[in-house]
């Protein structure tokens, strides 16, 4: 089989197609033939080499958000199954694991970080990590929910998003931001992007500005912002007395200025969150079954192709980078 290898010092010129054995059978793993991949910015910039905390082994197979086909029997999955993979590594003892926080466990990380991951044609994962999808699930969706769908929808849950809130976003036109608009949507809350891509709309978006043109008085119970410094003090101006800031990106920076007082005068909540845990990652499958959620697809490549696809992250063309296998 073949998997994309990254070694030292790192850049899309640097990977490397390799001819691998088959994975081992492991108690408690089962082989996955990779069906399709996401490009997203995690696997970007490992690539890069700007993801180097915990990075093992190396060389190192990249690629972390995966759909495929089970090719060997497990315990719960069967051969055939169509899976998604959890991309969390954990040791499910620890008082994270134990409270159905496993994304939090010290003793794990983000698969495809720590571990290998899945720019490969197969992948050896561990049963807990896969999760079962029904026949009509559309396969553009399936691997888009393990990171821009579970971000959002945990993104939603630590905010406390209830009906007939609203919502403000940040970072609308990305994976994550797709997501978050149709999982509010579903939810009965008023989405108002800000993006300058006006098809938003078509994801649940009511309203939509551009970046700098979110009118000065608007506030919102719940600002999403998954850009980082750019958006921070706009994202405080724009939440609501006794409103939430959700966190979860820093891709324009990571420090910002903060009025203390006007955090506790107006009762603001800020909100960090990261990934989602498989209680979460269920739900969403069993949303996205009943929804029919959409993705907007950027461009599609071979997963062969993993040079020019990441050439094409550079343009920043709004919606997903797709690797099929
Ligand atoms: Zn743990």
């Amino acid at each position: 089989m073949k998997s994309f290898m990254i070694s030292p010092p790192f850049g899309k010129d640097n990977l490397k197609i390799e001819e691998m054995d088959m994975p081992l059978k492991e108690e408690g793993n089962v082989t996955v033939r990779v069906r399709k991949a996401g490009l997203n910015p995690i696997d970007y910039n490992l690539i890069n080499g700007r993801i180097l905390y915990n990075l093992a082994p190396i060389p190192h197979v990249p690629g972390s958000e995966i759909y495929g086909i089970v090719e060997t029997d497990g315990k719960y999955v069967k051969t055939g199954d169509r899976v998604i993979i959890y991309p969390r590594v954990f040791d499910g003892t620890c008082e994270y694991c134990l409270s159905g926080r496993e994304y939090l466990c010290p003793h794990g990380g983000i698969w495809g970080v720590v571990t290998n991951g899945g720019y490969s044609d197969f992948v050896s994962v561990p049963e807990k990590q896969l999760f079962k999808l029904n026949q009509q699930m559309d396969e553009d969706i399936a691997v888009s929910l393990p990171i821009g769908g579970l971000t959002a929808y945990h993104a939603l849950q630590r905010a406390g998003a209830v009906p007939g809130q609203s919502l403000l976003l940040y970072g609308a036109s990305g994976n994550t931001g797709t997501f978050a608009m149709q999982i509010a949507d579903s939810m009965g809350i008023e989405v108002y992007a800000v993006s300058r891509n006006s098809w938003v709309r078509e994801f649940g978006a009511s309203g939509i500005f551009t970046h700098d043109g979110v009118p000065a008085g608007f506030k919102a119970d719940i600002v999403i912002n998954s850009l980082g410094s750019s958006f921070w003090e706009d994202s405080v101006r724009h939440v609501a007395n006794g409103g939430s800031i959700v966190s979860f990106g820093v891709q324009t920076g990571r420090e910002s200025r903060l009025d203390i007082g006007d955090l506790y005068t107006r009762e603001i909540r800020i909100i960090g969150s990261t990934g989602g845990n498989r209680k979460e990652l269920m739900d969403l499958i069993r949303l996205s079954e009943r929804k029919q959620f959409k993705v907007r697809i950027a461009k599609k490549f071979s997963l062969y192709d993993l040079k020019a696809a990441m050439a094409f992250f550079e343009t920043k063309i709004g919606g997903r980078i797709i690797l099929e296998n």
